[in-house]
């Protein structure tokens, strides 16, 4: 789950990592009130799920108050990489004269988290790492040892020679882990990591991403969730607990488990066709969920059929097969549907579907032969 630069300076400010005062607002008239309090230079900044803030004018800086709200009301309402700015962070700016980057990844490779620092920060990570990669030093971390002092400390001599300044540079580097670990994140970040002319280390930006399967451990993140920068189709899939991934074929599939799902797609790639999403309806199939599942896959416009692909384990095909017909009464879906039933109760589920006129067929392959077939005499 990604979360707003606000939501991350309050948790790494929770754990002691120097943040710049602010506050967030989503009027600018509010925006200049906030400029007054502070009573010295702010900086104004859009408040979207993406990086690149600063290039795409999304980061401004204020002298005076009366400033801050003009950059506020150019902000708020502005499109950034698809999105739209409802709300802006306004900071007590600092002065920078070095910018750092300090970020902490979870790598499938090594299976550890890798700290990763670099003394060109403040700008795209990824584009140092695509042009100067020697500029970034990395250290795995044994997740059972943790981050130790000297850790913390060499890699802060990477950013800053001056002994006083890596000091205070450790400490935030420390901090960062702890918050990282703390969080169950994914992945943490501070870019830029500043040092000011007179030697004062703060944390300028902050992204942390949460690991969605810890979310249930953090209540207090959970509710840090922004449903405006979730898609509709996004959302109501998470609440009825469906896995959906939307991709760009026009095969339609709802399947349960994601083993199952996988192969359905592969299968489809395998007689030629390409699949419109990933959907696992998971353990069981309530009507309701059946419903939103087709719902979620007919709002694609891309999709020109549906392939049901069930193997009933602890899920029984008749209550598959009952959900889907509840749910088509409900609604038709207007486009062809193959439907493969499979395992406990597939007899009783055939016979259910067979009443409704609804063609079954019965392989795997027999299934997505037909829906791609379908599909492609649709287009
Ligand atoms: P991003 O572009 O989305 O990563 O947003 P950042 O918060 O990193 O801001 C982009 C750039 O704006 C930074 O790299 C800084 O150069 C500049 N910036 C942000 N905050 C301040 C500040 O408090 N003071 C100064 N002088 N510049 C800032
Ligand atoms: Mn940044």
């Amino acid at each position: 789950m990604k979360i707003h630069e606000y939501q991350a300076r309050e948790i790494l400010s929770g754990y002691g990592v120097p943040i710049p005062r602010f506050e967030v607002v989503d009027d600018s008239r509010d925006a200049r009130r906030v400029a007054e309090k502070i009573g010295s230079m702010v900086v104004v900044k859009a408040q979207v799920h993406v990086g690149g803030r600063g290039k795409a004018g999304g980061v401004k800086l204020a002298q005076t108050p009366r400033e801050a709200e003009a950059h506020a009301s150019a902000i708020l309402g502005m499109d950034i990489k698809g999105l739209t700015v409802e709300r802006v962070m306004v900071a007590d700016a600092v002065d920078i004269d070095r910018e750092y980057y300090a970020g902490i990844v979870v790598d499938r490779a090594t299976k550890r988290p890798v700290y990763m620092v670099s003394a060109a920060g403040g700008v795209d990570i990824e584009e140092v790492a695509a042009t100067t990669p020697e500029r970034i030093h990395k250290h795995p971390v044994d997740p059972e040892d943790g981050l130790s002092e000297a850790d913390a400390q060499e890699l802060a001599g990477k950013l800053d020679a001056r002994p006083h300044v890596a000091r205070d540079i450790a400490v935030v580097v420390e901090k960062l882990y702890e918050a990282f670990i703390g969080s169950d994140a994914s992945l943490a970040e501070i870019n830029p990591l500043v040092v000011t002319p007179d030697e004062q280390v703060w944390a300028v930006d902050a992204k942390i991403n949460i690991d969605d399967n810890a979310l249930f451990r953090h209540p207090d993140i959970e509710a840090m969730r922004d449903p405006s920068s979730e898609t509709d189709e996004l959302r109501r899939a998470r609440e009825m607990g469906l896995s959906y991934i939307k991709l760009e074929g026009d095969v339609g599939c709802i399947v349960n488990g994601a083993g199952l799902a996988m192969t359905t797609m592969d299968v489809i790639k395998y007689y030629g066709g390409e699949p419109a999403n990933f959907l696992d309806i998971g353990g069981s199939s309530s009507p309701e969920k059946m419903q939103t599942a087709i719902d979620i896959i007919t709002g694609d416009p891309n999709v020109k059929s549906i392939l049901l692909n069930i193997f009933g384990g602890i899920t029984r095909c008749d209550d598959v097969a009952r959900g889907l017909v509840a749910a088509l009464e409900e609604q038709p879906v207007g486009l062809p549907l193959v439907v493969r039933l499979t395992g406990t109760n597939a007899e009783e589920a055939g016979r259910i579907l067979a009443e409704h006129e609804m063609e079954s067929a019965e392989t795997m392959d027999e299934a997505v032969e037909k829906a791609v077939e379908l599909a492609r005499r649709q287009a």
